[in-house]
């Protein structure tokens, strides 16, 4: 059945007509007149996908049909052609151009397992619900080096060009995955891992392999099971690999934003805790180890127990469980962890399950009433174990907190409201910055904690659009990271480009996009953007969710905001990618996330080294450095400290001069501020991920969703500009410094002039190439021609 075992010489064009696997592939279809286009398509099944490749002839002379010319195809050793190239890999070389057809286009391809297209320098991948058997190392093999439309679109592709283009122009670059949640992100930045490890081939095989398993064991703390998708990422992650000079990988580093930490004490219907829990419940109950770790074996802990009672059984039966819990010990012991710290990390997460299983109950005395006590003692004892504090000092935390009023210290017991609150805010606090400690310790053992200088390849990874029958804080959040993605995206296909054409003087159709900049300030501006507005409402003490509403109403008058009349205490934004009701309740306090300082004092007392360095040296809000503390002096410390923000400690000391408040929506648009400035320092390279179904269903493509995606996403837009536009505009002396190897000799040094920039264009037989008045404007695929030239030099 294979093709190519039928030439071993090079075929003539008549004898490949003639074949009758072309004549049965493309019956009355093929014809010489055609020839310009596909003239052999080959199937073969490679695993479960077909694999379809194509003889693409583009330039042929007459008279000289004899042999197949093409700068797509390929001859191997053995004098047998091997040529995989498609006319409809890329969108922008379809004649027509419209929804419909791009649609049917994606469609027919999603059928024949073609889950990506290109759309010019960008990829579209589509999600496609089950394994296919093209990511092996042949693959990575296939990929390596080519030019892009050498091979079937693919996501190595993406991965090599970024590398390629680092390791020529000694370039940061930055692959950004966009999508909605379940479209495909966090699968695709894994094979792009893979791949630039495999390119990057370090002679340190052990460095390789533990840059296999950061994204594994991140993945464990910080993704969990939604509604949506089996494993959601709750946390944003920018995954930067560092490479030297020559392109031999050198480490890694990982900067995470915006963990959901909200999850650890708290699940919606139908969902889950983070995947940790379960795999080391499942995995200690194993290895006999749930007593050590004084975990109930029973009826599971409450933070977990989201599955109405059956929930033990499921855990300690979940074979998956069980192996994850085996890889996450391995990775921890690749990556370089010590046992003891493994133990800690087991210890706090064992701990804060304890925690949660901490009850109140209210007592009255003659003195004060509501105040509350802890009727069992059993969890309390078990989660000061093994946190490694004491259990009263615990309980002291838990029910009463300190007020300083004209420098009198008084001590307030808590309701059993405020204890409970006081009692989760303390697991989120745990849960966050273990995760931080978690990531500082793999960047730190990675060698990658700033020390080294060297190029690298940043691959951002954040959780996607959403859009639940409930919204509240964290999905507001989660939405507005991604319209920043997608206003990062605009800047760089459409505005950008666009503006340069104008002030370069440069004649260029102009493509009209939807431009979401006014969503975006509308939630960023300062002091009248919602952000700012939520916090100054968290402000007041006196606030309330209704406050909250009627403040957003007051001063949000725009069409992308509005509050629906017959729900209460809700608010919609018309998002980039459709209308989100968002629900108030609960907003105020997940956005002060304040953490009593009480519990910081006693957490503070720890014999655990690792949960000392947790909560070390925080600064409080007037700045004053809260001093370690012995058990003894708990008390009196009460009188020095007050309240102590979990954010503002997340922080570096650095940072935090830079930062006056310290609620999550400052942090957060700090932290968006953060991820930009680290993108932009790179060229881009965009993966946007689609969904094709909400069933998560191989083979099934909704047209209505994927039309959806690819509306908000501004795909047919993207086309035309790839199509119409120059996406690379580089300085004339910068361009004629980077590419005279291709017409001069090295010791020439020509001069960046204008002349010299036209006499390599011409030398390199580039097309379609404009001078405009500094820059020099070229399509996408010039820079990957220009390249490859000068590679081959
Ligand atoms: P979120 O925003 O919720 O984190 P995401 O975009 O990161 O979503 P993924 O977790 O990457 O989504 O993908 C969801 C699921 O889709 C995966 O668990 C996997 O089952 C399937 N999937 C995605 N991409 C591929 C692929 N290339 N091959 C096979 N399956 C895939
Ligand atoms: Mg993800």
């Amino acid at each position: 059945q294979c093709l190519i075992k039928d030439f071993e010489t090079r075929p003539s064009v008549t004898h490949l007509l003639e074949h009758p696997f072309i004549k049965q592939a493309h019956g009355k279809d093929t014809s010489l007149g055609q020839q310009l286009s596909v003239l052999i398509r080959e199937q073969q099944d490679v695993g479960n996908r077909i694999k379809t490749r194509y003889i693409l002839p583009t330039t042929q002379t007459a008279g000289q049909n004899n042999t197949v010319t093409s700068q797509h195809e390929r001859i191997n050793t053995r004098k047998t052609l091997i040529i995989e190239s498609c006319p409809d890999d890329d969108l922008v070389d379809l004649e027509v151009l419209d929804e419909e057809t791009i649609i049917a286009h994606l469609q027919r391809r999603y059928q024949e397992l073609q889950i990506y297209t290109y759309v010019g320098d960008i990829l579209i991948a589509l999600n496609p619900f089950q394994n296919l058997n093209i990511y092996s190392p042949q693959f990575s093999k296939l990929y390596h080096g080519m030019k892009r439309s050498t091979n079937p679109p693919h996501i190595f592709a993406t991965a090599d060009a970024a590398y390629q283009s680092m390791v020529t122009l000694s370039k940061d670059q930055c692959i950004i995955i966009s999508g909605e949640s379940g479209a495909g992100k966090t699968e695709s930045a894994h094979l792009i891992v893979q791949h630039l490890t495999f390119l990057g081939k370090a002679n340190n095989r052990t460095l390789r392999e533990k840059i296999l398993q950061v994204n594994p064991l991140v993945e464990a703390f910080g993704n969990a099971c939604t509604a949506i998708n089996d494993n959601s990422s709750r946390f944003g992650k920018y995954l930067e690999m560092k490479f030297t000079p020559t392109g031999a990988v050198m480490g890694a580093k990982i900067s995470e934003y915006l963990l959901e930490k909200s999850r650890v004490i708290k699940q919606a219907t139908g969902e889950k805790n983070f995947h940790i829990f379960y795999y080391i419940y499942a995995g200690l109950y194993h290895q006999g180890n749930l007593k050590k770790y004084r975990l109930p074996n029973k009826t599971a802990p409450r933070y977990i127990d989201c599955i109405n009672g059956k929930v033990m059984q499921d855990i300690v039966s979940s074979k998956l469980y069980e192996e994850q819990f085996d890889a996450i010990q391995d990775c921890f012991r690749i990556i370089g962890f010590t046992e003891e710290e493994v133990n800690s990390v087991y210890r706090i997460l064992s701990g804060i399950l304890n925690t949660g299983n901490i009850e109140f109950t209210s007592t009255s005395s003659q003195h004060q009433s509501d105040k509350s006590e802890v009727p069992d003692s059993e969890a309390l004892d078990n989660a000061a174990t093994l946190l490694s504090i004491g259990s009263e000092e615990l309980q002291e935390a838990l029910t009463s907190h300190c007020v300083v009023t004209r420098g009198e210290t008084i001590i307030r017991t808590n309701t059993v409201d405020k204890a409970t609150d006081v009692r989760d805010a303390m697991s989120k606090a745990l849960y966050g910055r273990l995760f931080s400690w978690i990531v500082n310790r793999i960047n730190a053992l990675m060698c990658c904690d700033g020390r080294i200088t060297g190029m690298n390849v940043g691959i951002l990874d954040i959780f996607g659009f959403e859009n639940f029958k409930k919204n509240s804080f964290e999905q507001l959040c989660i939405n507005i990271a991604n319209e920043q993605i997608q206003f990062y995206f605009n800047q760089h296909i459409f505005a950008l480009e666009q503006i340069e054409y104008q002030s370069e003087g440069v004649d260029a159709s102009l493509v009209e996009y939807e431009d979401n900049r006014p969503i975006l300030d509308m939630f960023l501006q300062k002091p009248m953007g919602l952000l700012s507005l939520l916090d100054e409402e968290s402000r007041f003490p006196q606030a309330t969710d209704q406050t909250l509403v009627d403040k957003f109403q007051d001063n949000l008058r725009n069409k992308y905001f509005w509050t629906p009349k017959r729900v209460e205490l809700c608010f919609g934004i018309q998002h980039y990618a459709g209308k989100v009701l968002y629900n108030v309740s609960g907003f105020l306090e997940k956005n002060r996330d304040t953490l009593p300082a009480d519990i910081v004092v006693v957490l503070r007392t720890s014999e655990n080294k690792l949960l000392q360095q947790l909560f070390s040296s925080p600064l409080t809000k007037t700045g004053t450095r809260i001093i370690q503390l012995s058990s003894h002096k708990l008390f009196k410390s009460r009188l020095t400290v007050r309240s102590v923000d979990t954010m503002e400690m997340m922080r570096h000391p650095e940072e935090t001069t830079n930062m006056r408040r310290q609620t999550v929506a400052s942090y957060f648009r700090y932290s968006l501020m953060d991820l930009l400035s680290k993108m932009v320092v790179g060229t881009p390279h965009f993966v946007r991920c689609i969904k094709p179904n909400d069933d998560r269903q191989a083979l099934l493509f909704n047209k209505e969703r994927v039309m959806v995606q690819l509306r908000y996403t501004g795909i047919l837009e993207t086309v035309n500009i790839r199509r119409q536009g120059y996406s690379h505009r580089i300085l004339i002396e910068e361009f004629v410094n980077r590419y005279y190897y291709l017409a001069f000799r090295a010791h020439q040094m020509p001069q960046g002039s204008r002349e010299n920039a036209i006499i390599i264009l011409q030398r390199a037989k580039l097309d379609n190439w404009v001078l405009g008045k500094t820059k020099v404007f070229l399509k996408y695929y010039h820079v990957e021609q220009l390249n490859l030239m000068l590679r081959e030099v």
